[in-house]
């Protein structure tokens, strides 16, 4: 794991609060599912951020959401073209298992800019068996849905009914059982992701079928 200087190509502004954030790849190897801990030069503060881009583009791409009273993320989204960040990585382990890897069910369920190892996972990996589960506020938050095959994605609106289902995902779930046998993948907030792991194991799956990525 190595600590470098990359350069900002691009901040691309998805909804008023959501962007991401290009920067040049160099050679940087990642396992799709992994984070960095991007660090502003001079400043030891850094956050983490998963990496959204796919192993085979020539660039390193973030999904962030804006915090309004955050200081990090909002200093990345004022950004411009050519400004250098420390990035540290790759780190974690939320990365596909190997029966994932060849074939095996799967659902991929985040809250938000959760969705993006999901991201990174699809554009990786043309030919996994998956389900993807988004819940999310509203529909001009399914960041990167045209990407997904529609027949293998589900999104879960609180707050309007453009999705396919209306309401959170613990109820989508509760309504919706899992076949014991599936692997699941979790990732976004830490209350859905009880949540949700409660609803997975009273349908019997192992908690070794249930892989969780925290991001608060
Ligand atoms: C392993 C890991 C991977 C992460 N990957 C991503 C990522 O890909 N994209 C991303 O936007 N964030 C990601 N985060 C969160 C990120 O590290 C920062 O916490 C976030 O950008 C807020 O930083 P801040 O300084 O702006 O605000 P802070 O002052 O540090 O945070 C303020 C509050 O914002 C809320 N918050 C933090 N992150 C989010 C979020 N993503 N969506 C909604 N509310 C949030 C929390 O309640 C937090 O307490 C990840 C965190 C971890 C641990």
């Amino acid at each position: 794991m190595k600590r470098r200087k990359h350069i900002v190509q691009e901040i691309i502004n998805l909804t008023p609060e959501t962007f991401i954030l290009r920067l040049d790849r160099q050679d940087f190897q990642f396992e799709p599912g992994q984070y960095v801990v991007i660090r502003i030069p001079d400043i030891k503060k850094g956050r983490e951020y998963s990496i959204f881009s796919a192993t085979t583009d020539d660039y390193l791409d973030f999904l962030i959401r804006e915090i309004p009273a955050g200081e990090f993320s909002r200093y990345l989204r004022h950004l411009t073209p050519g400004a250098e960040l420390d990035v540290d990585g790759p780190k974690g382990y939320f990365i596909l298992n190997e029966k994932t890897k060849q074939g095996h069910p799967t659902i991929l369920i985040a809250t938000g800019t959760g969705i993006s190892p999901f991201y990174s996972y699809m554009k990786s990996y043309p030919n996994l068996n998956y389900r993807v589960i988004h819940g999310v506020r509203y529909a001009n938050e399914a960041y990167g849905r045209e990407d997904f095959n529609p027949e293998k994605y589900i999104l879960c609106t609180s707050r309007s009914k453009e999705g396919n289902y209306f309401g959170r995902i613990t109820k989508y779930l509760e309504e919706n059982p899992v076949d014991p046998d599936t692997i699941c993948y979790l990732c976004g907030n830490s209350e859905m992701i009880e949540e949700v792991t409660t609803v997975l194991e009273k349908y019997g799956l192992l908690p070794e079928n249930i892989r969780t990525e925290v991001f608060f």
